[in-house]
């Protein structure tokens, strides 16, 4: 890549943008339009990470490291430079589209009953958490015509997975989450594969950003568990979508010292136990505090908290937990 198409990209993409889109947030404002705020990059405590939209750059007190977008694309991915530039040069091709995709089906949420009482059948009612987590609704047949009259051509959303190779939309009759870089679209009809992302990677631990500076984590499978707890008031949860972390989900969770929950489904088969017991083991390597949740049998937690269990059974589960 010449120095000149280098230089385009970090034009296209202002460092500031690509930090708001990974949940960073600035604690202060300085001088000269700086700010100052919480460092991405290590276990941070009191704000030491500066950043100068007007140029573009950044530059951490605490870790002492610092550059342009792609220096902390390298950084924060842990990834080497032509991959850094791969990912961003996908978020500038994605990130406007998938934001204005999951505008459009937020809007959609409330106009289909059928969609509010499936999320009320999941347990998840509180309109914060509904704006918490920018819940939306895919009724399946109006995002194309909607999508491409904001002048998005159709390869575009085709390539995204947005739109079938027939032209149909992809996410039909789907609650939607949107995700880092991604969207996860839960099937309410029975007829359907529960579970649709759109290709590519599912990206790191959900709201890993507002979670990670605390002393204790509780990771969950599935969002629906974070739904209902992060409505009971667990706001220190997390979800990896799924019971087998990537590599960049468990480069997250193992980047400082934390005490991590495992609370995963206690499905009869075992699989949840058994995936809980192995990431316990590659945790403790890493020097992570790991405990164990045991959920009733055959409960994970959304269903803990739809048949009647309430905050205070959790945190006695929590409790209880063993190492
Ligand atoms: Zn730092």
């Amino acid at each position: 890549m010449s120095r000149q198409a280098l230089d385009e990209l970090k034009q296209q993409i202002p460092l500031l943008d690509y930090l708001q889109a990974q949940d960073w947030q600035p604690a202060r404002h300085l001088s000269n339009g700086r700010l100052l705020g919480l460092c991405p990059l290590h276990s941070d405590h009191k704000p030491s990470f500066l950043v100068d939209p007007g140029k573009s750059l950044f530059y951490c007190y605490g870790c002492g490291r610092g550059g342009d977008v792609i220096r902390f694309a390298e950084l924060y991915h842990q990834v080497k430079f032509p991959q850094a530039l791969a990912l961003l040069h996908q978020w500038r091709g994605l990130a406007p589209l998938l934001y204005e995709v999951a505008g459009f089906y937020r809007m959609q949420l409330h106009r289909h009953g059928e969609a509010v009482a499936y999320l009320r059948q999941r347990g998840v009612h509180s309109p914060e958490l509904i704006e918490h987590m920018g819940i939306g609704y895919a009724p399946g047949g109006c995002l194309r015509s909607w999508i491409t009259r904001l002048g998005y051509p159709l390869h575009v959303l085709r390539q995204a997975g947005l739109v079938t190779a027939a032209g149909y939309d992809a996410f039909i009759h789907r609650i939607v989450f949107p995700l880092q870089g991604n969207l996860y679209g839960r099937s309410i009809s029975t007829s359907a594969p529960p579970h649709r992302f759109l290709p590519g990677a599912k990206g790191g631990l959900y709201s890993w950003q507002q979670v990670r500076h605390g002393p204790e984590v509780i990771l969950v499978e599935g969002l629906f568990d974070y739904a209902v707890l992060w409505q009971a008031g667990f706001h220190n949860v997390t979800c990896l979508m799924g019971n087998h972390l990537n590599a960049h989900q468990y480069g997250q969770l193992c980047d400082g010292p934390r005490t991590v929950y495992l609370a995963f489904d206690a499905d009869a088969n075992g699989s949840g136990q058994q995936a809980a017991q192995s990431l316990a083991c590659r945790l403790r390597e890493q020097g992570i505090h790991v405990r164990r949740v045991s959920l009733p049998e055959g409960h994970d937690p959304n269903s803990f908290f739809l048949q009647a269990g309430d905050a205070r059974q959790f945190q006695s589960l929590l409790e209880a937990a063993l190492p």
